[in-house]
């Protein structure tokens, strides 16, 4: 399922994606806590100066090395030759791939290239989660990030006309989400619900949108986390409007609920709502890495009749 863009299109059409895509050397700068599941790494690198993020939920594929490993490396990162020399490495050895959101990108004044990326620390079994919460200033890691702003990794595209923007992300998307805050026009008219386990995760959201946000704390981690969320969207009022366009972004059970409760119970345009699971209960990435490949599990259906 969560094969990204810049991974996928690596992967699968190394000509046509060279141009947007490419890989970049990243070191930790430094790290912050943000609110209670939230651990912002900033990242630095040379490389990062022919880093081009898009904004939005530009997102990226991170390679993290293996705990025993200090670093990651790869046998290639040439775009034609890396996916099958990343593939044959040996299970222990290979660096663990996964899709993460460029939070903010900036030039320092000293005229530095950053990028922090927001992850939530959700379980110490788990490959990114682990890595992140033991990251120290000097570890590196390698990316396949946007080389161009305009890339099919930025995916909130509202159509022209778009006269208010509905939102649903959890916390894997809060980034993503605040991304898209930051960056929305003045007055421009937003509904939003930010599911987060934690009461200390809703996070301050600087926006100069006209943004009505909801935030539901989770009380329930397992499957019943979808029906809670139904029900605080069914008693919401929406915004009146002609052209709605719908961002949502999440858990994949939920995504597709929240996607059939739009367009089936409140009537929005199909074609105007962009949804992408950004994980699954009980599977990890490698497992929809897999069902991605074999051709399973799409991550995004923009036309299915869900
Ligand atoms: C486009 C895109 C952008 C993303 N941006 C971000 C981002 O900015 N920040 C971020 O934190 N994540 C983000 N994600 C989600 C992240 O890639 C997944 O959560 C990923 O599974 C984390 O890898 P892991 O190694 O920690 O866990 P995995 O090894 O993949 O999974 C291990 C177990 O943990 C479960 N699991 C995975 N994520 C969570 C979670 N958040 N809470 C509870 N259980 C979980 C899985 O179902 C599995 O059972 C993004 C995903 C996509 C597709």
């Amino acid at each position: 399922m969560t094969a990204t863009a810049p991974a996928q299109a690596q992967a699968q059409a190394p000509a046509a994606a060279v141009a947007h895509f490419r890989f970049f050397a990243l070191e930790v700068l430094r790290t912050r806590r943000l609110g209670h599941s939230f651990l912002r790494v900033t990242f630095g690198g040379e490389s990062l100066a022919d880093f081009r993020s898009g904004g939005y939920d530009q997102s990226l594929s991170l390679f993290l090395p293996q705990p025993h490993q200090d670093h990651t490396t790869l046998p290639s990162t040439d775009e034609e030759t890396w996916f099958g020399a990343w593939r044959a490495m040996p299970d222990e050895e290979r660096p663990v791939m996964r899709s993460y959101t460029v939070r903010e990108q900036r030039r320092t004044p000293e005229g530095a290239d950053e990028v922090d990326i927001d992850f939530v620390l959700h379980g110490e079994g788990s490959p990114a989660s682990s890595w992140a919460g033991r990251a120290v200033s000097g570890r590196r890691i390698l990316a396949i990030g946007p080389a161009v702003a305009e890339n099919k990794s930025v995916r909130f595209q509202p159509p022209p006309g778009t006269d208010a923007i509905l939102m649903y992300a959890d916390e894997t998307a809060l980034p993503a989400a605040a991304a898209i805050l930051d960056r929305l026009p003045d007055g421009a008219r937003v509904k939003a619900w930010f599911e987060v386990p934690h009461e200390d995760d809703r996070i301050v959201l600087p926006t100069l949108a006209d943004a009505d946000i909801t935030w539901i704390v989770r009380a329930d981690p397992g499957p019943g986390r979808t029906d809670r969320v139904l029900d605080v969207l069914r008693a919401a009022g929406l915004p009146g409007a002609e052209a709605p366009y719908a961002w949502i972004a999440g858990e994949a059970g939920t995504v597709r609920a929240v996607r059939r409760h739009l367009v089936r119970e409140r009537s929005v345009d199909r074609r105007a709502v962009r949804f992408t699971g950004y994980w699954r209960l009980g599977r990890t990435e490698e497992q929809l890495l897999a069902e991605a490949y074999a051709g399973e599990s799409p991550s995004e259906e923009p036309d299915s009749a869900l």
